[in-house]
């Protein structure tokens, strides 16, 4: 598969005129409306009230090893791509995809219209479909990893505005085991819509952040010796 790599000139920027959210860390405002990163969708599932602490309250606490890990290997697998990877636009690599192969690492994608934003780990580009691929640590395909990698499939949909079927996957960090994938079909995509729907309800006040119920999570969480709402086991 011939690599190709976005090049700088379109970015994760949005083409037209944007700002921080003054209250709530991460979020833009594009053309007045709030933009949250894909990544949250993620976060959304294990518990939203971990983005009220961290985003709405500001409330900062250290990397979990996990995330340096991730971000680490993320860095060593993004150079070792661009050793011989060819820059290109986006438009430039959906064209040159309908008669080739493609593969494409840290693909940024913004949706305006949805109010979504983000990095893809690794996109396939065929002429029959696009394989969109997010790189986790384990082989558990959680619900809200799922999620979040459906965002992605909607961003990316969002933005190629053509009909090739594109399929969500999952891979193992560091590895070639894809673990789970699925076609992106209509119910999904609905599926993530309303999700997506919830989380700009959340940012402008109209439903609560709530806080999961489930005391593993809270044990596993950075954030649960700042938090008023964790569930402790009994
Ligand atoms: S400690 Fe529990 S309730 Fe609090 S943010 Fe973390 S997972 Fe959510």
């Amino acid at each position: 598969m011939f690599k190709i790599q976005q090049s700088l000139i379109d970015g994760e920027k949005p083409r037209t005129k944007s700002e921080n959210h003054p209250d709530i860390s991460q979020v833009m405002i594009i053309q007045g409306h709030n933009n949250f990163p894909i990544s949250w969708l993620n976060k959304q599932g294990y518990c939203e009230y971990s983005i009220f602490l961290e985003n709405v309250q500001r409330i900062e606490v250290k990397p979990t090893r996990n995330m340096v890990v991730g971000t680490k290997e993320h860095a060593r697998l993004e150079e070792e791509f661009l050793r011989d990877a060819e820059p290109a636009t986006f438009e430039e690599m959906i064209e040159t995809s309908k008669t080739a192969e493609l593969l494409s690492r840290e693909l940024p994608v913004i949706s305006e219209r949805y109010g979504i934003r983000g990095f893809i780990d690794e996109v396939w580009m065929t002429p029959d479909e696009f394989v969109i691929i997010d790189d986790k640590p384990g082989t558990r395909a959680f619900p809200s990893s799922i999620h979040q990698v459906f965002g992605y499939c909607l961003a990316f949909k969002d933005t190629v505005k053509e009909d090739r079927k594109i399929i969500a996957s999952l891979r193992e960090r560091g590895t070639d085991n894809i673990f789970w994938s699925a076609y992106f079909d209509q119910r999904a995509e609905n599926d993530i819509i309303s999700l997506i729907n919830r989380v700009h309800n959340l940012l402008l006040g109209k439903e609560e952040f709530i806080p999961t119920q489930n005391p593993k999570k809270c044990r596993s969480c950075r954030l649960k010796s700042k938090c008023d709402k964790k569930t402790l086991p009994g």
